[in-house]
């Protein structure tokens, strides 16, 4: 006999898609319901800011399922369609459309937004953001060569977009406010890297840069600096980071961390009914023995799939050690757990042109690895310190730089 309640997913982005998906394998026969206000049905975000801004590959050919997985799957899809309120007490949603539903489990897979300027100007026509498939479109539409681009932001979706427009034979210029690139994220060394490759493709990029106003009629036309300098431009993209989608949890009264909706390791939120994964939540990681929030796309496909287990009835711990990859020209980074955490680096060459870095903690276990070089070149390295890095290896920053000791045999050995 089917049960007559419902799991619900507010959020039809990579984790909410994922999530409906793994429910009804796993055996729930009750209703699905996934609501999303975008009109799209779930698409992957990373292609938008390489091959859709490259003209490769349009948002529909990005989709995480096909149009007839839905109906098949007897998932009841609301596209552009918001969640605008959570009842916990009544353990329902009301949606913009003012009808209520009533959850079994509530799955919040709402994401983040990018964080826009409050400068002057930065409304006119011609400033970006890059989050959603209308952005991606209106951003390539702007991408026409000769044309002078001008990118806020040397993150990674700063110069995955610095990279693409280059290639679609734009001049840029990247300005960062930070004194180098991707900050929160890599080792100096490894940004520095990434930061040469830009440089010699022809991207120009200036640090420590200190924004006064966007300037232009009706469309920008240029950045002006706080010391005068004009940086023209015929679009502006911006990024620099993103909030995740809390608004509905705090409504509700759910607790928060870390800028994000707290969660347990079973991803489970402060009401036992409802869960929170992807972007959008701060998790308490096994591994690192606090709480961490991730803006990525393998933690969006395994969280998806650690929360529905755990809807289902189960127990799971989210351990997954963090990996990550950004495409830029004709190289990856790719990394694997979180080398913000640590305190020494050693460096390994694994070929011609790539190299891989870990990071240690200060008890010289090893806490991230990453990756710069071809995709052929690093991802079987990295996969390998993806397995170190979950079993708290901790190896001499020597022996992880010797290239004559395979990686792998460091896997056998045993660990102090
Ligand atoms: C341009 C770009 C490039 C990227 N490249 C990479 C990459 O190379 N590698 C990598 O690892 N990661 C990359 N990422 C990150 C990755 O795409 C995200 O981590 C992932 O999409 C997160 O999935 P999510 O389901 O948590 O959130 P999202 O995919 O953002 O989905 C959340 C959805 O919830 C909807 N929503 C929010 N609030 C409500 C509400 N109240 N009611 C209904 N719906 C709501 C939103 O509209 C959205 O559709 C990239 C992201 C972007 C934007």
């Amino acid at each position: 006999m089917k049960t007559s309640e419902a799991m619900v997913v507010i959020g039809a982005g990579q984790c909410g898609a994922r999530a409906v998906q793994v429910l009804r394998d796993e055996g729930w026969d009750g209703a699905i319901v996934l609501i999303g206000e975008e009109a799209h049905a779930p698409y992957e975000r990373p292609p938008l800011s390489k091959a859709v801004l490259l003209g490769e590959r349009s948002p529909a050919q990005c989709a995480v399922h096909g149009e007839s997985f839905y109906p098949e799957h007897e998932v009841d899809f609301r596209r552009a369609c918001g969640v605008a309120s959570i009842d916990r007490a009544a353990r329902t949603v009301t949606l913009t459309n003012g009808e209520a539903l009533a959850y079994h489990r509530l799955l919040i897979a709402t994401g983040a937004t990018p964080r826009r300027l409050s400068l002057p100007g930065h409304a006119l026509a011609g400033v970006h953001v890059l989050r959603n498939a209308e952005d991606a479109l209106a951003i390539a539409a702007e991408l026409e060569p000769g044309r002078r681009i001008a990118v806020i932001g040397a993150g990674f979706i700063g110069l995955e977009v610095a990279a693409s427009a280059m290639q679609r034979g734009c001049s840029v210029a990247v300005l960062e406010a930070a004194p180098r690139a991707l900050m929160r994220a890599v080792p100096a060394e490894v940004a520095q890297r990434l930061v040469d490759l830009h440089r010699e493709r022809g991207v120009e990029i200036h640090f420590d840069i200190r924004i006064n106003r966007l300037e232009g009629e009706d469309r920008i036309r240029a950045v002006v600096l706080e010391d005068g300098t004009r940086v023209p431009c015929d679009a502006l993209i911006v990024g620099v980071g993103v909030t995740p989608r809390v608004e509905l949890a705090q409504q509700a009264g759910l607790e928060l961390a870390e800028g994000g909706i707290a969660v347990d390791a079973t991803l489970r939120t402060s009401d036992p009914h409802i869960y929170a994964a992807g972007d959008v939540c701060a998790f308490e990681h096994p591994l690192y023995g606090r709480r961490i929030r991730l803006e990525c796309w393998r933690n969006a496909e395994d969280q998806a799939r650690t929360a529905a287990l755990n809807m289902l009835g189960g127990e799971e711990m989210h351990r997954a050690v963090p990996w990550f990859w950004s495409d830029q020209f004709d190289r990856t980074i790719q990394i694997a757990g979180l080398p913000a955490f640590g305190t020494t680096t050693a460096r390994r060459e694994t070929g011609s042109a790539s190299t891989i870095f870990f990071a240690l903690d200060d008890a010289g276990v090893l806490v991230g690895a990453s990756g710069v070089g071809p995709n052929s070149e690093i991802a079987r390295e990295v996969r390998i310190a993806q397995e170190l890095i979950a079993r708290r290896a901790r190896i001499a920053p020597e022996r992880l730089a010797d290239r004559t000791i395979k990686l792998k045999s460091l896997l056998s050995e045993e660990v102090q």
